[in-house]
């Protein structure tokens, strides 16, 4: 099985560049859109792409959590949420090893281990 985590941090990094060229094409001149949106659409392909590599379940988890948060999966330094800041349990870092996605109880999103 491929590291899902992974993919989803991937998926995420498209989330976002989707998200900025959309932001900042509404201040661009028309022909510079253009090119734009194309990008846009660029964009959009390589992630459906990469989401049919995904766990639909996480997928979807992801998507929920992604609706509060600009960053739904987050890494864990230090046994610390860095998207809140929260002292995880020691016994996420074992439960990591086991493969398993993990999801911070306090502020409800996705973690992964670097
Ligand atoms: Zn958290």
């Amino acid at each position: 099985m491929e590291d899902q985590a992974k993919l989803l941090v991937a998926l995420q990094d498209l989330d976002l560049l989707i998200k900025e060229a959309r932001d900042s094409d509404t201040s661009t001149e028309l022909k510079e859109m253009g090119f734009k949106l194309d990008g846009v659409a660029k964009l959009q392909e390589a992630r459906d792409k990469l989401a049919k590599r995904i766990d639909p379940q996480l997928l979807n988890r992801y998507e929920r959590v992604a609706r509060s948060y600009d960053r739904a999966i987050v890494p864990v330094t230090d046994n610390f949420c860095l998207g809140c800041f929260v002292t995880l349990p020691t016994s996420y870092q074992s439960l990591q090893n086991k493969n398993q996605i993990l999801t911070c109880e306090s502020c409800g999103r996705i973690l992964y281990f670097p």
